[in-house]
């Protein structure tokens, strides 16, 4: 029987499997801090640990840490590293250091299914969901490493918040993504506050009612379009949630989330969805018909970045700006993120790892989308 990886499991998880080993719970809590908080990877190393239960361990279970590829550092202090996950697949994980925060952003798939124009993951095409382990073990890695290379005294961490913005749909991975949460927000795992993890999600909007009930953490979601007939080429999902049920499933959200707000992220395409008409849509759309229908929300407005099989240009930088001043004036917070990792390909919607697609969605990608019109019914 192939060793448990010990990384697939959230602390209630890791005490079931303890308690058939004939341990208490206690032993479970010690174990989950030895490998989430201290880092080990050995069984040898848990000092506190009854010599019995080490034995127990060292002969059925393992903390399976990603192979990892290789490892690249832009001028900005990004790190992007690009993780083995077997037969083919690679994923990428990314740290990006500011000045009050370090922020990991996650993968919860090998490729993704959803396949956005704009989003180079979406072009390879999608291959496999990850395992609870190898979500974990991107944070477990990287924590760990980084506290070493950056001299962090004890109690120092290196990672205050985890973005599940990687490669994949997170919420089309719901089984391993909730274990995953829970391990993060753990005390006695990374401690992270839910206010600090944030799943973005295309819009799966039954999984977003899921997550509320079962996990609630900060919510982004990829919106992209002020209306549906643009939103269904942009971002395929729309097509069978459209904006009306995804919006409605954000302010149900909002009832159980850490923050009082969505984060909406918007992509900003020259000639496709930047312009001050675009903008009055949008603010209609999260404002409502009426006072009660309205999202508490943020916009976030992403500079695209070009890649080769995307058609797809970047919005001038005064048309992005133009378009956030519109939206600050209808009173809506809205931020223009700011590209990390650009010499690494590291920024928002460029990681692409290796991916074996098995759903031809690169196939149906490939040919050539030169300008994206609202009018326009199918390009696929
Ligand atoms: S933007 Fe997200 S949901 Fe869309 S294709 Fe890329 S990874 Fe998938």
């Amino acid at each position: 029987m192939s060793p448990v990886n010990l990384l697939d499991f959230d602390l209630d998880g890791l005490a079931a499997h303890c308690q058939t080993l004939g341990e208490k719970r206690f032993r479970a809590v010690q174990l989950f801090r030895w490998i989430h908080q201290k880092g080990a990877a050995d069984f040898g190393q848990m000092s506190d640990l009854a010599k019995s239960l080490r034995d127990k361990l060292a002969g059925s279970a393992v903390i399976r840490p990603l192979a990892l590829l290789s490892e690249q550092a832009s001028t900005d202090g990004t790190i992007k590293w690009l993780f083995d996950v077997g037969n083919g697949d690679a994923v990428e994980t990314v740290f990006i250091p500011e000045d009050d925060r370090g922020t990991l952003c996650v993968s919860s798939q090998a490729g993704c299914a959803v396949g956005c124009r704009f989003c180079s993951t979406g072009h390879q095409g999608f291959s496999r969901n990850l395992s609870t382990g190898e979500i974990v073990a991107q944070l477990w890695f990287a924590e760990h490493h980084l506290r070493q290379r950056l001299g962090l005294a004890a109690g120092e961490r290196a990672i205050s918040n985890v973005v599940m913005m990687g490669m994949g749909e997170p919420l089309q991975n719901y089984a391993a993504l909730v274990p995953a949460l829970r391990t993060m927000l753990d005390d006695h795992g990374y401690g992270l506050s839910r206010r600090r993890v944030t799943v973005s999600t295309s819009g799966v909007v039954p999984m977003i009612d899921r997550l509320r009930e079962d996990c609630p953490v900060a919510l982004a979601v990829s919106l992209h379009a002020p209306n549906d007939a643009l939103r269904d080429q942009l971002v395929p999902l729309n097509r069978k949630y459209p904006l009306a049920e995804l919006l409605q499933a954000c302010r149900r959200y909002l009832a159980s989330a850490p923050r009082d707000f969505i984060t909406f992220e918007y992509c900003m395409l020259d000639g496709v969805n930047d312009d001050p008409e675009q903008a009055r849509e949008l603010i209609a759309l999260v404002h409502g018909p009426r006072a009660e229908q309205r999202v508490p929300c943020k916009l976030n407005l992403i500079p695209f970045n070009p890649f080769p099989a995307s058609g797809l240009k970047r919005s001038p930088r005064e048309r992005v700006m133009a378009f956030a001043r519109q939206l600050q004036e209808a009173g809506i917070v809205t931020t223009v993120r700011k590209t990390r990792g650009d010499d690494i390909d590291a920024a928002c919607g460029q990681l692409a790892g290796e991916v074996q697609d098995r759903t031809r969605v690169h196939k149906r990608m490939t040919r050539p989308v030169i300008r994206i019109e609202p009018s326009t019914q199918d390009l696929t």
